[in-house]
């Protein structure tokens, strides 16, 4: 198979190139390189079935020569991450939604089917646990800048179910819960990388708020296994799956785990939200995937603990020259 990788080189795309150049198929990544980095496809240089083209999803002719060749996309293009979304509202929520208007569009037109990729942050301040995914999404104020990037995920959702039953275009959405792994960058706030990186330069790890709030996370080579064999299934379209770990840690204890497992002198440093982020900002107390779903569909189920993922990371990023201070 060909497929496209709109922002393959992302942290998640690029371990679905490996995923499916590992299974023989060809992939041709489209990326403007916004927050993604060569860096991250460079051990694909010159693979067989492995092609990339710097540029952004906007570019229309592009995609649809891209569309052409492929038998199908994997649109995972977006502005991610929650300090990026603080800090860019405007830059999220147009990347967000005009750019899957293009993909789905230029999708149609030969109609390659395409997987969209959500977050569970459209969940929002649900409180009915495990989120599934017919549960409802709780979305707080159009003030507080977190909700952008929740509603406009929700609205890339609406578009692509929309396209399936209106028009007949093949699309499943998957909702990724907390994804880390080895190239994960902790630039745009993600708190794995950040924790791991400040904990390996005995810098304090950076709390916030009072650190009880809980989060499962799940390791990205599980992701995208699932992912891969999402898109090979014909009985999916229109559909929505929630793809995570279920095992939860509070902020807190996973700062004193990443501190004891790198045999750090790290103090853990409890930073209040209002300066982490914004004044009023709101964070998810609890986030756990029910994954049934995909389980039912696929059998998959993740294979990585969190012992096994905060290894993996922490031998990458041991491995990688010294960060800046503020994380990147
Ligand atoms: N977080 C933290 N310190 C950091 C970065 C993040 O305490 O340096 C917290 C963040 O407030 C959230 C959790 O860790 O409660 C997960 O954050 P992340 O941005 O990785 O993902 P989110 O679950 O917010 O999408």
């Amino acid at each position: 198979m060909r497929y496209l990788i709109t922002g393959g080189a992302g942290f998640v795309g690029s371990h679905l190139c490996d995923e499916l150049l590992s299974r023989g198929d060809s992939v041709h990544v489209l990326d403007d390189l916004s927050t993604g980095t060569m860096e991250n496809l460079r051990h694909l240089k010159g693979q067989e079935g492995f092609e990339y083209t710097i540029d952004s999803v906007a570019n229309e002719r592009l995609v649809a020569e891209l569309v052409d060749w492929s038998d199908a996309v994997f649109h995972l293009a977006a502005a991610v991450g929650v300090a990026l979304i603080v800090e860019s509202p405007v830059r999220t929520i147009e990347t967000n939604v005009q750019l899957t208007e293009i993909v789905l569009a230029q999708a149609m037109k030969k109609r390659k089917p395409v997987f969209v990729a959500s977050t569970s942050e459209v969940y929002g301040k649900s409180t009915d646990l495990p989120f599934h995914e017919d549960g409802d999404l709780v979305m707080g104020p159009t003030v507080t800048g977190r909700w952008a990037y929740a509603c406009s995920k929700a609205i890339d959702e609406f578009l692509a179910i929309a396209y399936w039953k209106e028009r007949r275009l093949p699309t499943v959405v998957a909702r990724l819960f907390n994804t880390v792994g080895p190239r994960q960058t902790g630039q745009y706030g993600m708190v794995v990388p950040t924790f791991v990186r400040q904990a390996l330069s005995d810098r304090p790890v950076t709390v916030y708020g009072d650190g009880e709030q809980q989060r499962c996370f799940g390791h990205v080579k599980d992701v995208v296994r699932a992912l891969a064999d999402l898109i090979k299934r014909d009985d999916v379209y229109g559909e929505v799956f929630n793809i995570g770990s279920t095992e939860e840690i509070s902020i807190r204890g996973l700062a004193d785990r990443i501190v004891e497992k790198t045999g750090s002198r790290s103090e853990v440093a409890l930073v209040p939200y209002a300066e982490a982020y914004e004044v009023g900002f709101e964070d998810m107390v609890r986030r756990i995937p029910d994954i049934g779903k995909i389980n039912r569909l696929l059998g998959w189920e993740p294979t990585r603990d969190l012992d096994a993922i905060l290894a993996d990371v922490i031998e990458h990023e041991q491995a990688v020259p010294p960060v800046a201070a503020d994380g990147s």
